[in-house]
């Protein structure tokens, strides 16, 4: 099905593909027996894949579709370095020091993104290009001024209010209602990123196999045997890396984590000097409201690329182009005329205390959970639980001391999110 605003070339299938597609053709020999065994292949899973491989511990990554094919090649490209609750609420739920660690964790998380992309010389667009958090009512905007002054000692960063009458120097929309600029924030190409993770880890040594979906496992006296689509794997250690795809091979994660759709569209370049006019700082942009929306030019800033929860319900990504395209026209009436070339989804993972998590249950590591923040948090939980088992130690992370909450009756199909949506939406229309 198209729209007669899409254009001739419209393909649903995440913009970033068209220049980096997926890596079908590769074909790492399978094997049967080794130290490591990650199931996803996407940032979290890679990234263990890298120290792991690197350490010289034979490393297989598994993945059930092709190898990146979940968030790690279809998000947004937006990097934030933060979690969902604040300061306050953490420190009231694990008290004042440990709610420090976490965002101190999370910030460093986004500084060392950097420095690795850099380090390795990873060709992916990724600048520090700062954010544009719109307020989406006049209430929104005092409590991100409060914000930016009642920042917690020790924890100041860069937050610069833009007030209404000079909103248009961020973006040309009279939708909002001021904003906050985040300084430290950034973007990147997140399919080309995901690439030259995926060639250093098997330029390290590490295996990585598409279409190869985990099945059971089985508890052995030295580690775990693993059924998979192209047969058994025993290994010493297991990292379950599947975020918002989790399925039966881990049901005690699949459990703990809420998948949710996020849905984009990208439109064809932009008429000449359009793109600049509204998006003059070529930033990262989201807004205040619980039911977010998020959107940035492309890096080579000819397009807009856009993204939100559009339905209540998970939907095709064509079906739910319309209402997205509808969010996209209330903030920039001028593009009514440009054609959509792109329209994707993937699967977040949400979690009841809305936090990420990383550990070990039963003996399986796992790292998941990262809200739809996971660029910078992915990399580095998985990065963190390579390092723990190649030191052979505990996992050196803030955020393994929460419990990874699950509710009654909870079994992986998120019934309850409908509902949820409908809430939030509602809710900020009066916030
Ligand atoms: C549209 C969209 C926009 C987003 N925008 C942003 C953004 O701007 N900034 C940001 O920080 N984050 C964003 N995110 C979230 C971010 O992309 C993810 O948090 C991150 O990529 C998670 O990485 P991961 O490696 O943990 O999981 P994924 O990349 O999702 O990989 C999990 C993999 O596990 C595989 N798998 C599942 N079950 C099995 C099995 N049984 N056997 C084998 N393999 C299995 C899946 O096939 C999948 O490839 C966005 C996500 C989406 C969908």
């Amino acid at each position: 099905m198209q729209y007669e605003f899409c254009s001739p070339r419209f393909i649903a299938r995440p913009y970033w593909w068209g220049q980096t597609p997926p890596d079908e053709e590769a074909d790492d020999p399978f094997l049967a027996d080794v130290d490591v065994l990650i199931v996803g292949s996407g940032y979290t899973g890679l990234h263990c894949a890298l120290q792991t491989a690197s350490a010289g511990l034979s490393t297989q990554v598994v993945d059930a579709g092709v190898i990146g094919g979940g968030c790690s090649t279809r998000n947004g490209g937006q990097i934030s370095g933060e979690i969902k609750p604040g300061l306050a609420e953490l420190g009231r739920r694990f008290g004042a020091e440990e709610a420090r660690a976490m965002v101190l964790e999370a910030r460093a998380a986004l500084e060392w993104l950097g420095d690795f992309v850099a380090d390795n010389g990873i060709e992916c667009e990724y600048r520090r290009c700062g954010r544009f958090l719109a307020a989406h009512s006049p209430r929104q905007f005092r409590q991100l001024c409060a914000q930016a002054r009642n920042q917690p000692r020790g924890l100041e960063r860069s937050l610069q209010p833009v007030g209404p009458g000079e909103q248009r120097n961020e973006i040309a929309s009279d939708y909002y209602h001021g904003g906050l600029l985040i300084e430290d924030h950034c973007s990147v190409d997140p399919a080309r990123y995901h690439r030259g993770l995926l060639d250093l880890a098997r330029a390290r040594g590490a295996a990585v196999i598409g279409s190869c979906r985990a099945g059971a496992i089985e508890r052995q006296q030295d580690g775990f045997r693993v059924l998979t689509e192209r047969g058994a794997v025993t290994c010493r250690r297991l990292l379950i890396a599947t975020n918002g795809y989790t399925d039966g091979v881990a049901p005690w994660q699949r459990r703990r984590v809420i998948p949710i759709g996020s849905y984009m569209l990208a439109t064809e370049p932009l008429a000449e000097g359009l793109a600049e006019r509204l998006l003059p700082g070529q930033r990262v942009y989201s807004d205040t409201r619980r039911v977010v929306v998020y959107f940035r030019r492309s890096p080579d800033g000819q397009r807009i690329l856009f993204g939100g929860r559009v339905s209540v319900f998970e939907a095709d990504p064509v079906m739910a182009l319309p209402a997205l395209r509808e969010e996209l026209l209330r903030l920039f009436p001028e593009l009514e005329n440009t054609p959509i070339s792109h329209a994707w989804m993937g699967f977040v993972a949400y979690t009841f205390d809305h936090l990420p998590h990383l550990g070990r249950e039963d003996g399986i590591d796992y790292a998941m959970g990262y809200c739809g923040s996971g660029v910078s948090l992915a990399s580095h939980f998985g990065h963190r639980v390579g390092r723990a088992i190649v030191a052979g130690s505990e996992i050196d992370s803030a955020f393994t001391r929460g419990r990874f909450q699950t509710r009654p009756l909870y079994r992986g199909k998120p019934w309850f999110l409908a509902p949820a949506v409908s809430y939030y939406q509602w809710r900020d229309r009066f916030s």
